[in-house]
């Protein structure tokens, strides 16, 4: 289903506030909670994972690591991280009355307190926030700096890189990034139009210069193509040999030798006339013969 039809009506909006800690201090005037959750996401050589750490005053009472797909993005991670604190804080005992979500991804937290935010991850938190709130919980998000030496902040980046790179056979979370399946798609329209460029008849003299579509794509689009140049890259321009087949030209010859064609290749490689020229281009070009 789409999160836009899973998305709260608005007299359901929570207003969620987000502080930010950037040291212990400030950590230690905001800990005064039930329990307080930490999470963390993290991607390492292509792999990625996420992790809680659940404190209850000074100790660390639960670590729960969490493997998703390659595919995925530690933004992704970051969210998956504190949707699991945001159930955590609405399945947890009733005694329970105040938690504390603890991230350092600020875009992940923005998306989860801004209500039109629509990411699935993003939905599904706010609605367990929604249910703890409803529970007369106290819920408080705070966005915490990395890498800052704060204690249940560096346990959750060392679970969440635990669990990149531990070998799982199952995912907690499996959804492709919009991103992943617009670059796989674009992917395979390349491929697909590589291997008709490649298979096709057409386009000889091209495919002399570019064998391959998708790297041509990516010279051409360097280069500053006019005129000339697109003549010379096509073969379809005023060589004679070119307009004796359109049969606007009655010979093919070059006029360097009545048996020679005139064609790109000749003029580029071969043709004494433009002798001068081809060394003079030679010695730009730092080529020795
Ligand atoms: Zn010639």
């Amino acid at each position: 289903m789409s999160s836009a039809l899973l998305s709260s009506h608005p007299a359901e909006h929570i207003d969620l506030e987000l502080k930010r800690l950037v040291d212990q201090e400030q950590l230690d005037a905001n800990s005064d909670y039930d329990i307080k959750i930490f999470t963390d996401g993290s991607k390492i050589e292509g792999r990625v994972g996420a992790a809680l750490s659940v404190w209850s005053g000074e100790v660390e009472t639960k670590a729960l690591k969490l493997a998703l797909p390659s595919f995925c993005t530690v933004y992704q991670a970051e969210l998956l991280a504190i949707c699991k604190a945001a159930w955590m804080a609405a399945e947890h005992s009733p005694s329970t009355r105040s938690v504390g979500i603890y991230s350092d991804s600020l875009s992940a937290l923005d998306t989860i307190t801004n209500s039109s935010a629509l990411h699935p991850l993003a939905v599904e938190a706010r609605g367990y926030l929604r249910k703890a709130l409803n529970q007369s919980k106290c819920i408080s998000l705070f966005w915490i700096k990395a890498h800052a030496g704060l204690e249940g902040n560096e346990r959750a980046d060392y679970l969440a890189r635990e669990a990149a790179t531990e070998s799982k056979t199952r995912f907690d979370y499996e959804s492709c990034p919009v991103s992943f399946v617009k670059r796989s798609i674009r992917m395979r329209s390349l491929d697909k139009w590589n291997l008709r460029y490649r298979e096709g008849e057409t386009a000889g003299v091209t495919k002399v210069f570019f064998p391959d579509a998708v790297a041509a794509y990516r010279i051409i689009s360097k280069i500053e193509v006019d005129r000339f140049v697109t003549q010379v890259l096509t073969g379809h321009g005023g060589f004679s040999e070119y307009l004796h087949r359109f049969k606007c030209k009655e010979s093919p010859s070059c006029a360097c030798d009545p048996p020679c064609s005139e064609s790109v290749f000749h003029l580029l490689l071969d043709c004494p006339i433009h002798l001068y020229d081809r060394l003079e281009c030679e010695m730009r070009l730092g080529l020795s013969f």
